[in-house]
């Protein structure tokens, strides 16, 4: 078991990650960057990003992110795949465990892991994710150009990625649990004004059909317990996202949903020492440039923790 103590741990590779390791190395702080299970993050399932700055003709995401860490390297962020299976916040230097085994010591973590797709939780839905299953419609709209779809969710994720996909497929069956939708109001008109759009209210969701490739979705009316058969040739699942954070709940305080709480303004945890970026602590925005404006939050706040940490040793040794 290797074991080593670094001054920054930053844990995640999206933009809120690569950008706090960008702030950190140039501050001469070192930073130990873990990329986690998808390097890159949710940027590199999407393609065109069109919104972030300084990109006038936009960019693809995946080529986004390796230019984020083309930058991060290149003022000396060790970066290394890995994931961080567990930490220890009881005492200070802060303990992480890397995949399982090698334990690191850090003068402060800055946590970039961002979040999740949520998942019905079908068999069906994940045996058949990628044969038409997808929880992204601006990445795999394209695919089912002309076909007919099926949404599940009716939150703006769910009325955006409906009314996008809308200007692709022949047909979209939006799935709407109950008899109302969570989407704001501007985002409902959008989905009731495609004219190819049919929603279905207070629909579930029974099995995604097909045996190579999704061929259908069965479906349930909870009112009047009426099955039927959609026949789609794509299936999205738009409803919510879940933050990468459990190996954290022990330490750092988090709301409901499991997104961490920091003091506004800052991306400061309730553990000292503990920064919290990106999506991980934002359900709101959840922006590429929001997360990486966030993560140079958590470098800035980093290198003064450190910072007086050090005054406050000196101290202690005279
Ligand atoms: P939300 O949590 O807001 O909505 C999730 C939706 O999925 C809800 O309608 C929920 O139904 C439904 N749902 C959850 N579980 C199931 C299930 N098992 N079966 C069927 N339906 C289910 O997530 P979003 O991703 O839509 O939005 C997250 C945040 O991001 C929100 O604050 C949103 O406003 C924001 N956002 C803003 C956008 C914009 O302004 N352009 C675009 C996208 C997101 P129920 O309502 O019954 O609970």
């Amino acid at each position: 078991m290797a074991k080593e103590r670094v001054k920054v741990l930053i844990i995640g590779s999206g933009p809120a990650g690569f950008t706090a390791a960008i702030y950190a190395a140039r501050a001469g702080m070192k930073p130990v960057l873990y990329q986690g299970g998808q390097p890159g993050g949710q940027l590199t399932i999407t393609t065109d990003v069109e919104n972030y700055p300084g990109y006038p003709e936009g960019i693809m995401g995946p080529q986004m992110m390796v230019d984020f860490q083309k930058q991060a390297e290149r003022f000396g962020t060790d970066i290394r795949s890995g994931m961080i299976t567990a930490v220890d916040f009881s005492g200070w230097p802060h303990k992480v465990t890397v995949d399982g085994k090698d334990e690191i010591e850090a003068e402060a973590v800055i946590i970039s892991t961002g979040a999740a797709a949520k998942w019905l939780g079908l068999e069906s839905e994940q045996r058949l994710n990628g044969r038409g299953v997808s929880a992204c419609a601006v990445c795999d709209g394209f695919f089912f150009r002309g076909q007919d779809v099926a949404i599940v969710g009716a939150g703006d994720t769910a009325a955006e990625e409906a009314t996008y996909l809308s200007k692709l497929v022949n047909k979209v069956y939006m799935l709407v649990r109950r008899d109302e939708m969570r989407a704001s109001k501007i985002m409902q008109q959008r989905v009731m004004n495609a004219p190819n759009i049919e929603v279905l209210w207070n629909t579930e969701t029974v099995e995604v059909e097909g045996g190579e490739e999704v061929e259908g979705v069965k479906v349930r009316n909870t009112q009047t317990g009426e099955e039927r058969v959609l026949p789609v040739q794509g299936f999205f699942v738009a409803i919510g996202h879940e933050p990468n954070t459990a190996i954290f709940k022990d330490y750092i305080d988090m709301d409901e949903s499991g997104y961490i709480k920091t003091i506004p303004g800052t991306s400061k945890t309730n553990v000292p020492g503990v920064f919290a970026t990106g999506d991980a602590q934002d359900k709101n925005y959840r922006q590429a440039v929001t997360a990486a404006g966030s993560g140079c939050m958590g470098a800035l706040d980093a290198e003064r923790f450190i910072a007086e940490k050090e005054v406050e040793m000196q101290e202690a040794e005279v």
